[in-house]
């Protein structure tokens, strides 16, 4: 193999624990093991992203309810992740696999200095024939700056180092027009690959996820989203079944597969359209959205015609048109006060308006990522 190919394994809290009991599916995780290790003996390089964190600390503590509240869960996850890895480690070791922990906070990716960094720290790794198992550093996460979930954690992480897969394992073992639990003649859905046809996907139920993991259909859909728009092929398929994921990538047709939109090319703008968490709204003229969308130039004054949002200087943004819908994300120049006294106004008027010298753009296109690109 030449280039050799990146995937992104995401393993949610109900596949790697038992329902009934809350132990941990030790024959699932084993396999699950032996199926990434052949990968990379194979030539493809492999970042595992792991929950279970708050289920196995549960499960050591003899708690019989997921915490509610912060402290205790950021507790909870803090006994469950190290025993969690060292289920990993044993297992990989008995196959000979080196594996790295990598814990990951919203703020390491919102940061471009700490972007880059965890970059190079995961190419490393991969280039050392590692498998790094990733989670996110619940015990430190603070509400604001969270992902959340581990369906959106691994859609970053595979847009971070460029994948060529993401798969997301799950307890179905693929999307359905509704849930299949509650209707029977819902369809199995094989293929999304238009963005379009991914944005419309509605589905039913079984949006909240399980009692103990956070996600849900809805965060793996956005997460295809994510990852898709990334240039990443994304999978949904069953946790209990890992070596799906070698047939699938043998091209058997298990599970939903999300087709790629082309890669963008630049990894700073594929930075700032989705690692960065936006704090404003900017609503443009057709002008604008145009001069924009189809001549690729920065955005100027006298395209907003309405802003939302308390967002500072350098803060990111969305740029949506006059109806509200997001056509691209970028970073700012000026912060919300400033943009309500010049939105609408030439750019040689600024100076005079504000009294002082400012930027000449309100979004630099260098600084400005349209959407699917
Ligand atoms: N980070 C959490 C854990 O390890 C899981 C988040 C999720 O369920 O997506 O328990």
């Amino acid at each position: 193999m030449s280039t050799p190919i990146t995937l992104v394994v995401k393993i949610g809290t109900s596949s790697l624990t038992n329902t009934d009991t809350g132990h941990l599916a030790l024959s699932t995780i084993a396999s699950l093991v032996e199926t990434l290790t052949a990968l990379q003996r194979t030539g493809y390089r492999i970042i595992l992203v792991s929950s279970g964190a708050v289920g196995v600390g549960c499960a050591r503590l003899g708690l019989t309810e997921p915490p509610r509240t912060i402290s205790m869960k950021q507790a909870v996850a803090a006994v469950g992740q190290g025993r969690l890895m060292r289920v990993y480690d044993d297992l990989f070791t008995s196959l000979e696999q080196p594996i790295a922990q990598v814990l990951l906070s919203r703020s390491d990716l919102v940061q471009r200095s700490r972007y880059v960094n965890s970059y190079r720290t995961f190419r490393q790794l991969l280039q050392l024939g590692v498998i790094p198992i990733v989670n996110e550093n619940d015990t430190v996460a603070v509400d604001e700056l969270k992902f959340g979930d581990n369906d959106t954690l691994s859609a970053l992480v595979a847009s971070l180092v460029g994948a060529d897969w993401l798969f997301l394992l799950t307890d179905v073992d693929r999307l359905y027009s509704a849930d299949p639990r509650y209707h029977p003649d819902a369809e199995p859905i094989g293929l999304v690959d238009q963005v379009g046809q991914l944005a419309a996907l509605q589905v039913e139920a079984g949006d909240r996820g399980s009692d103990w993991g956070t996600g849900g259909m809805a965060t793996k859909i956005e997460a295809a989203r994510i990852a898709a728009n990334a240039g990443v092929r994304t999978v949904i398929t069953e946790g209990q079944q890992p070596p799906n994921i070698t047939k699938i990538l043998q091209g058997e047709s298990l599970g939903t597969q999300f087709a790629p939109q082309p890669r963008p090319s630049n990894a700073r703008k594929r930075w700032i359209a989705h690692s960065l968490i936006p704090a404003g709204k900017l609503y443009l003229d057709d002008g604008a959205v145009d001069a924009i969308c189809q001549a690729g130039k920065s955005l100027l004054a006298a395209g907003v015609i309405e802003i939302e949002g308390e967002f500072q200087q350098r803060d990111a943004v969305q740029l949506c048109n006059a109806s509200g819908q997001e056509i691209a994300r970028g970073i700012v120049n000026y912060n919300y006060i400033e943009l309500q006294k010049i939105q609408g106004h030439r750019s040689d008027e600024i100076p005079d308006i504000l009294g002082y010298e400012g930027a000449e753009t309100i979004v630099h296109r260098d600084n400005l990522a349209l959407h699917a690109e």
